[in-house]
């Protein structure tokens, strides 16, 4: 039988953070949920606040601070690159100064600490797929860095951590995921492609669209969070979490737009600056010492995804007209 733990999800008002409060709460934890709102929303977690066992904390995690907890979560970040370069220095100081307070908060309380690290870490990689051992092609003064070196650092700090003060940590890399409750204008790729197609806009594909990424759906991820909080003090990580499929952005457009049907069509666009060129993740580490791999096929995500993005555009049309 699980035992109620208090546990705090640093980030839970955002994609990631909320689906991961309400997989706690289905269990039985007692959750605090802590966030500053700059990317995350309280639409993501109004279904939570009902429950008796979820707080909400308004707090940014750049600032100590001090509740009495058993596990911590550390989401607190922007995590697309339209929201991590909106305000660059405070995304890197939302990494390195919020990974120095979960882990000083931590230190004190002696519980264990897991860090929502990222692919970003690999750069734009010369090894492919990634396995955790490759130390990455990240540029340090890029447009792209106050987030990879924010969590580079946040690493670091981590396994210092670990080293000096025998801190449990749990290091996951995480790579491109998606499902329902990402923000609708955050820029990334698969909320962009399915608002566009069920806008009946075009359908902005950057460079050639030959650049590629692996998509991870929501649920998949969250359960390979669980596994890795619960796995043994020797299992640290880092380690990958994501799906091996690896697919071309233009690929993706063409799903989408299968799925969607609709009137739109490509357009290019030109590609970012330091935009990675591949990105596939190895997850033998994941399937060997987690049991975890992936179960939610892309087609299949997809579906749930638009059909969340349909009911949320829906509603807002609903909005603007009453
Ligand atoms: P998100 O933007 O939806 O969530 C981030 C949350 O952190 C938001 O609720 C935001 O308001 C909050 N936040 C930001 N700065 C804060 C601060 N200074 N203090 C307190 N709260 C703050 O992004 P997400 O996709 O849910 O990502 C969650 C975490 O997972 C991030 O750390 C991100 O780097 C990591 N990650 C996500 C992906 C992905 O594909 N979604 C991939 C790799 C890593
Ligand atoms: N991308 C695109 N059109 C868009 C948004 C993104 O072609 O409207 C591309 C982007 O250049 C990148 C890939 O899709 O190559 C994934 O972008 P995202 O911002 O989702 O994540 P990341 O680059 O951080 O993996």
């Amino acid at each position: 039988m699980h035992t109620r733990k208090r546990v705090l999800v640093t980030g839970g008002a955002g994609f990631l953070g909320s689906h991961l409060c309400e997989r706690l709460l289905e269990r039985g934890d007692h959750v605090l949920c802590l966030d500053n709102y700059f990317t995350g929303t309280r639409d993501n977690i109004a279904h939570l606040l009902q429950n008796p066992y979820f707080e909400v904390i308004r707090h940014d995690i750049t600032f100590p601070i001090f509740v009495e907890v058993d596990q911590i979560f550390n989401l607190a970040c922007p995590a697309s690159p339209v929201h991590y370069q909106h305000d660059p220095v405070q995304t890197t100081k939302t990494s390195v100064h919020g990974a120095i307070n979960v882990l000083g908060l931590a230190k004190r309380l002696r519980v264990p600490v897991f860090q929502a690290s990222t692919s970003e870490v690999y750069g734009d990689p010369s090894v492919h797929p990634q396995p955790e051992a490759y130390w990455g092609n990240v540029n340090p003064i890029g447009l792209r860095s106050c987030y990879d070196e924010g969590k580079r650092c946040a690493e670091t700090l981590f396994f210092d951590y670990h080293r000096q003060h025998n801190l449990q940590i749990k290091v996951a890399r995480i790579f491109n995921t998606y499902g329902p409750r990402m923000h609708p204008n955050d820029g990334r790729v698969v909320s962009n492609f399915i608002v566009q197609a069920l806008r009946g806009e075009s359908i902005t594909v950057y460079g050639e669209g030959r650049q590629t990424r692996s998509f991870c759906y929501v649920s998949d991820l969250i359960e390979g969070f669980v596994r890795l909080m619960e796995s043994g003090p020797d299992v640290t990580g880092p380690i990958n979490l994501g799906n091996p499929e690896e697919f071309s952005i233009r690929e993706l457009a063409e799903m989408v737009l299968a799925e969607v049907g609709g009137p739109s069509r490509l357009v290019f666009r030109p590609l970012p600056s330091d935009d990675p060129r591949q990105r596939r993740p190895d997850i033998d580490r994941a399937k060997d010492l987690l049991g975890w791999e992936p179960r939610v096929r892309l087609k299949e995500g997809l579906r749930a995804t638009i059909a969340y993005f349909e009911e949320e555009l829906r509603r807002h049309t609903v909005m603007q007209n009453l």
